[in-house]
This record gives C-alpha cells, structure tokens and sequence, in this order.
C-alpha cells in the first residue's frame, strides 16, 4: 500500500508517467553524476504539434486518449537509463543522463520520430501526430536544473517555429530571438484591440485582354512606431497564438465589403481572392461564417474566391472536402495557392472541387533562365488546363517572365509588372483607368 501511495503521489494518473517532481530528482542525481564522470547530461523538452487543435476538435476525451498514446510510444523511444515524465498539458521532458557525446541524443530524437509515426487511432478516426523537441545540454547550457530546463524550453520554442516535426538544440541567440517573439505576440493581441490592420488589394489579370480580373486581399499590419509588418512575419505568429479566426474573419469582411462598394461605385465586377489558413478551415462553423459575410455584405457568391494551400488540402482530407463541397456548391471559388511547394500529392486535384492552381513565385523568377523551372510551369499549366481548372502565375515581374508564361497557355497573372498591392483606393483608380480606356476605344470605333 505504501509502494502505492508513493507511486501516486510522484506518477501522473492519465499516462502514469512520473511527474515532475520526480523528474527533477532524477535531473539532480543526473547532474551531480555528470560532474564526477566529466559526462554530459541531455534535458529534452517535448511538445505536442497542433494537440490543442484536437482537443478542441474532437473533444477532451479523444485529446486524453493521444495523450496515453504517445505516452506509450514514448517510453519505448527512450533509452532504459531515461527518466520520461510528463510535465503538464501536452508537455513532456527527457532527461538523458551519462551522455557520452550529443550524437546520443541524436539518437534518441530520430527514436521519437520513429515511434510518432505510424498513425493513431482515436475512435473511429485516424490522426498522426508530430512533436517540437528544444534540446539543452549540461555543462554547456546550464549548470542547474533550473537554467537546464528553462533552455530547453526556449528550444523547443523555436523549433515551433521552424514547423511541425522539427528539433532544436539551445544557443544563447535564442534569448534574444524569444524575447523579440514575444513582443510580436504582444504587439499582435494589441493590433486587434486597436485595429490595426488594413486590406490591401493586388490585381489579377486576364492575360488575353490586359485587364483587372480579379483582386487578392493582402492583409497588412501598421506597426506602431516600425511601419508596414509583412503578412509573411506576423500570420504564422498569430496562428500560433489563435488569434487566426479573428483577423480571418475581418479580412473576409474587409474584402467583401470593398468588392461591393467598387461595384457600387460603377466598376465592373471583379474576383475577390481571400486567402485562407488551415486553422480557418478548421473551425467548425467556418462555412456559416463566410456564408453570413456574403448575406451581409452582398456580395455575390461567384464573386468570392478563397485562396488555400496545398497542405490544407491534405490535413483532415474527409473534412476538407466536406468543407469545400458546401462552399463550392454556395458557388464560391476555390484555388490552390503557392502550388508546386507543399506537399506533391496530386490525387486530391482531382478529388477535391477547384478551380484554379495558382503557380508559385519560386517557379515564376527564373522561368526565362532556367530551362528546368520553365518545364515545371509548362507543365503545371497543362495539367491544370487537362483538368479544366484555371492557372494564375504569382510573381511576374518582367515582360520576359509574362511571355514565356503566355506561350504555354497560362492565362491569368499577378505581379509587380502590373502592380505592387495596393490600397483600395489605389485599386480603384486602376480598375477606373481600364473603363476610361474601354470606352475610349469604343467611341474611336
Ligand atoms: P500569397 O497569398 O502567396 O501572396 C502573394 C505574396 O507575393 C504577397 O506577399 C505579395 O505581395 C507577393 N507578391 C505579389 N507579386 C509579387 C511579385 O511580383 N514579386 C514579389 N517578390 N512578390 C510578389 P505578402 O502580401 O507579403 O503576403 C505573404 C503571404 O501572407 C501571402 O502569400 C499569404 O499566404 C499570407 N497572407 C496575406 N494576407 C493574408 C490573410 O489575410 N490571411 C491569411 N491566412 N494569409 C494571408
Ligand atoms: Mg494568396
Ligand atoms: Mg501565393
């Protein structure tokens, strides 16, 4: 009873793995063994990819379930000599002591990824699961437990962001790296109190005609005191700190309702390309919300276009292709951004309801120097062309880029040749300037 009790007290009750308390016994007895043997000593400070996304998803049950799972698997990644304890949430940490060389820990690291990935069953459903590992290592990073775990857990940090699946070992930078990422998350959760973000628009151009087609809302950040803040920075922090459904939402409404107002003013109608996250997908009521935004704004379901990546395609396929089936059945287009750079599966090209691939810019820039990028846009546009979707180029920015693109059959662009984003009333003068000329040539003939 008493062997019991103990256990209870140091182990947790969900995984049974040691808490820790535990853990930091074992951490010390580690340390104070390292010192006399001249060894090193490996603290591994785990975190689940995306876990609060199922928890959220499919309900705590099935969140608690991944977590008895990986907790299994985990113990047979570890070396026998390891303390593994769970540190709270989806947090674990590994401590490996008597390391002969980091190429053990190596080792362990490439044991986890191993364990993690065969898919888990959770029900009826099938999900797999990644980690972001920080890695510090005694003496170098720290000499106590304390700066020993505080290390690794800045490591892990910046591990998330370097992208799912990912591992890092400490280095002083990181402090700095941290601190800055902070402030952005900071910074972040103000702007949307004070609202201050703002639409910018790009043109789309019909390659035949020369014309404005269509537009893609840019999202920009008017940082205080530091200027336009790039999408590319600030998106993937506030999808980390959740903050996604909300400036999705806005940029949705943003856009609609600009489209309309143009159209008020008498322009002709136009494409309205919103882009998309994958963590908007997910939201379960994320077909309700752009359906309300049209009703609300009046915008015409063939006139919005939303703009989803590759890996969104692939995540949750049955989900998605629910999702998409609803908004494309409301009339609603759907495209492929950035295509050519995520995940090259090609069979949901044809399963899912698109209709349009638009090519990345990495395939564009040199598409007039480099005979292999230029094979891989012929080709992509024939494909699409073979499976009847529409083809946008990104990122022309020479008339040579423009050319080369025509001759194999593209028929839509968007680039700096034509115009930067801009804002909306810089847009409208654009699209006015086409009418003024449209009618020119029609009193002339
Ligand atoms: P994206 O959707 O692929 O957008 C195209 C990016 O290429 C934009 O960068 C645009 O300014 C840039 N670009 C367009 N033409 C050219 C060109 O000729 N040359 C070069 N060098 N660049 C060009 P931006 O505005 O910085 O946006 C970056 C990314 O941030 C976007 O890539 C998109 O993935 C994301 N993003 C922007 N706004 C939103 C938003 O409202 N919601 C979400 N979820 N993501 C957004
Ligand atoms: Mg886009
Ligand atoms: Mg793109």
């Amino acid at each position: 009873v008493e062997q019991k009790i103990q256990h209870l007290a140091l182990h947790d009750t969900l995984t049974d793995l040691p808490y820790r308390r535990y853990m930091e016994r074992s951490l010390v007895q580690a340390l104070a063994q390292a010192k006399m043997s001249e060894q090193q000593v490996a603290v591994l400070f785990l975190d689940l990819d995306r876990f609060k996304h199922i928890n959220d998803a499919f309900g705590h049950a099935v969140g608690d379930e991944l977590l008895q799972e990986v907790a299994k698997r985990l113990r047979l990644a570890v070396p026998p000599q390891a303390t593994l304890s769970r540190q709270g949430g989806d947090e674990f940490v590994i401590v490996l002591p008597a390391l002969p060389s980091r190429a053990e820990v190596g080792r362990c690291v490439d044991q986890i990824a191993h364990v993690l990935r065969s898919p888990v069953v959770l029900g009826s459903r099938e999900t797999r699961v990644t980690c972001s590992i920080g890695i510090s290592l005694f003496p170098d990073d720290g000499l106590s437990p304390d700066a020993l775990l505080k290390h690794a857990d800045m490591a892990m940090f910046q591990a998330k962001n370097k992208g799912q699946g990912c591992h890092q070992f400490f280095n002083a930078r990181l402090d700095v790296e941290l601190q800055q990422r902070m402030a952005l998350e900071q910074a972040l959760h103000e702007a949307v109190q004070a609202g201050q973000f703002e639409g910018h628009y790009q043109p789309q151009v019909d390659m035949v005609t020369g014309r404005i087609a269509g537009a893609e809302a840019l999202m920009r950040w008017h940082r205080p005191g530091l200027g336009w803040e790039s999408p590319a920075n600030f998106i993937p922090v506030a999808e980390d700190i959740g903050l996604i459904p909300i400036l999705g939402a806005w940029v949705l409404e943003q856009a609609c309702e600009q489209a309309v107002r143009w159209l008020q003013a008498g322009l002709p109608p136009l494409r309205m390309a919103v882009n998309v996250s994958a963590l908007q997908l997910d939201q379960p009521d994320f077909v309700q919300t752009v359906l309300h935004t049209l009703q609300r704004t009046g915008l015409p379901a063939a006139q919005l276009e939303l703009e989803l990546t590759e890996s969104v395609m692939l995540h949750e396929m049955d989900r998605t292709h629910h999702t998409l089936d609803q908004l494309h059945a409301a009339g609603i287009a759907i495209s492929i951004d950035d295509f050519g750079t995520g995940y090259s599966s090609l069979s949901y090209l044809s399963r899912l309801p698109l209709d349009k691939l638009k090519i990345d810019r990495a395939f564009v820039k040199d598409i007039d120097t480099r005979p292999s990028d230029a094979v891989l846009c012929r080709t992509i546009v024939a494909m699409a062309r073979n499976l009847g979707l529409h083809v946008t180029a990104e990122g022309v920015e020479t008339t040579a880029q423009l050319q080369a693109l025509t001759e194999y059959g593209c028929t839509h662009y968007q680039g700096y040749l034509f115009s930067r984003p801009v804002p909306a009333t810089q847009f409208a003068v654009l699209m006015a300037s086409q009418v003024d000329e449209a009618i020119r040539v029609r009193q002339v003939s």
